[in-house]
């Protein structure tokens, strides 16, 4: 299978995509979305600085279509999403979205029902697209880099009028090691605060569920699940959170789950390794405490 992939210039999101396409033959080609070297070592690399997905489609249809690439690989990502609608129509291809595995034969599977089933399909049609929700396949180590070409035919339907970086406090979710989780159950945004003062012991992350957000206790960006952040920690810690299907989905792959709910009937509980039902009010300083008598 000839993959090609189409992703912004990050080793690790770009790995991810290469662990997918050996999965169905040879390292992958890559059309990378910014500018410089890309990090790893491709047959053959494409670079374009689109900042727009939509931009970028006359000349990707045009290189697939003359390379013969049978498979084209994106991030389940906003790029990611713009870009595989648009291609598939105009390529006439059969597009799966957030798929979480596959195998050499062109079977993928992908969650439904908000994570609370799972499907499997086989692909029968080539050139076939695929987005691949982030997280769910190691990151292929990438070694030496490669120099990209310009891709030919990004076209400016769009402008891009200004990117502003949103400043977040303390460690991003995506790199951390541990996450400290609230929910709706955190009861008010001044009461995140004590979800900080662990996280800053344990040098971890602040995430939140929907119902936080919702509340506008926690930033949109601090979101975890299907419709926020995926992650991946070692460690996880679920406060005042019920374990809805969605956010589950955000922590798939979290190593050791610990919930703390004062329901113990909270759906939580099945996901968690260890569980502690009881007021978060009262748990989390009593465990601040003892990680700083650690200390
Ligand atoms: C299409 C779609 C996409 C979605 N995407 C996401 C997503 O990406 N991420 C996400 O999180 N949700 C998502 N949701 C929403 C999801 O279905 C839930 O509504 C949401 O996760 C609930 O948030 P919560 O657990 O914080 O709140 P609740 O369900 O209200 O749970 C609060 C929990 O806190 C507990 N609690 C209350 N007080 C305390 C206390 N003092 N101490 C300890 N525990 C306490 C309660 O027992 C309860 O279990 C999505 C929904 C839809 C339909």
């Amino acid at each position: 299978m000839k993959a090609l992939i189409v992703e912004v210039i990050d080793a690790k999101r770009i790995g991810e995509l290469v662990t997918v396409g050996r999965i169905f033959g040879d390292t992958p080609d890559v059309v990378a979305l910014g500018t410089g070297d890309i990090p790893g070592n491709y047959n053959k690399a494409y670079c374009s600085d689109a900042a727009v997905g939509s931009n970028l489609i006359d000349g990707l249809v045009e290189l697939i279509q003359k390379e013969g690439y049978e498979v084209v690989l994106l991030s389940a990502t906003t790029v990611g999403a713009e870009i595989a609608g648009p291609l598939s129509v105009r390529l006439g291809a059969p597009v799966l979205t957030e798929i979480i595995g596959a195998k050499s034969d062109m079977t993928v599977t992908r969650p439904i029902y908000g994570g609370k089933a799972m499907t499997t399909f086989k692909i029968n049609q080539t050139p076939a697209i695929l987005t691949v929700r982030r997280k769910y396949f190691e990151s292929a180590i990438a070694e030496g880099t490669t120099t990209p070409v310009p891709l030919a035919g990004a076209a400016g339907a769009i402008r891009l009028v200004s990117e502003e970086a949103v400043v977040t406090e303390g460690i991003p979710l995506d790199d951390a090691e541990v996450i400290v989780s609230g929910g709706r159950g955190v009861g008010s945004g001044e009461k995140f605060t004590i979800l900080r003062d662990l996280a800053g012991i344990l040098n971890a992350a602040v995430g939140a569920s929907r119902g936080a957000v919702d509340e506008g206790w926690a930033e949109p960006t601090m979101q975890i699940g299907q419709t926020g952040n995926i992650v991946a920690p070692s460690v996880y810690f679920a406060v005042g959170i019920s374990g809805a299907s969605q956010h589950l989905a955000g922590i798939a792959n979290a190593k050791c789950v610990v919930a703390i709910n004062k329901d113990e009937d909270a759906n939580i509980f099945k996901r968690a390794r260890f569980g502690i039902v009881e007021d978060y009010a009262k748990v989390v300083p009593a465990l601040i405490q003892a990680l700083q008598e650690e200390q």
